[in-house]
């Protein structure tokens, strides 16, 4: 099943992308693999997706863990086992710092100082800098994480200079929106944002990812700019 729907996603990205006259290649595809477990992991692996992302640390931790083990064991058996790539897209709290800094690749939910600082003295020197993505509350709801727009900047600055971390981009989860202009209305406020601090030169390096676009607004976010969608449902079937 996991092949299939993965290359059915391939195709909306695709055919969006022609769509509004982009490059297919300008647009990642993040597996989100949240709640399933490492053999549905597997199968996406068997069908060329290498890069995976986790909402939950623990799971997420130990998914690291197993798919490492099967990779290595394929590995020995002369099969091509190439290197995942883990991102954390979930709510960070200060207690879960070192495991996320120990086990991702890329954090794409940084939404304040204190938690990039813990990354960036937590990521352990034997590995590469911690890509990370600054997450926009873009549509403004009180409840939800994310930085206002209003401060994005200011910590977009403070975060390009920690050592250990790469600033890579943006991050946003808006509302499902009732329809395709309205979800392109509110991804294009998030690319704004974006080429806003892009273009102030406050950054010592631009910013490359634009990380938005779920199952059912992909086509919008691809539409408004996104370099990268998260595609869960589509790809592993309802949770
Ligand atoms: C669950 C989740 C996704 C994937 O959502 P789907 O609707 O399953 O495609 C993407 N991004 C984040 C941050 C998520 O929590």
């Amino acid at each position: 099943m996991i092949a299939p729907q993965l290359s059915l996603v391939r195709d909306r990205i695709h055919a969006a992308c022609l769509a509004v006259g982009r490059n297919p290649a300008s647009v990642r595809l993040l597996a989100v693999s949240k709640t399933f477990g490492a053999g549905s992991v597997a199968q996406a692996v068997a069908a060329g997706q290498h890069a995976f992302g986790e909402n939950y640390i623990a799971e997420g931790v130990e998914k690291i863990q197993a798919m490492r083990c099967l990779q290595e064991e394929a590995a020995r058996g002369g099969l091509v086992a190439p290197a995942l790539q883990w991102h954390c897209i979930g709510p960070v709290q200060s207690n879960k710092t070192r495991l996320v800094a120990a086990h991702f690749d890329w954090v794409q939910s940084v939404d304040r100082l204190k938690i990039a600082q813990r990354l960036s003295e937590q990521r352990p020197p034997d590995l590469a800098p911690l890509q990370v993505c600054l997450q926009v509350n873009i549509d403004g709801g009180a409840n939800k994480s994310g930085v206002a727009p209003q401060d994005l900047a200011a910590l977009a600055r403070q975060v390009a200079q920690l050592p250990r971390l790469v600033l890579r981009g943006l991050m946003s989860i808006p509302e499902p929106a009732p329809d395709f202009v309205a979800a392109c209305a509110v991804h294009a406020r998030a690319r704004a944002l974006f080429d806003e601090i892009n273009a102030s030169g406050a950054l010592p390096v631009p910013m490359d990812t634009l990380s938005m676009g779920m199952t059912e607004d992909l086509e919008a976010a691809i539409h408004a700019g996104s370099t990268m969608v998260r595609v869960g449902r589509a790809i592993f079937g309802s949770r």
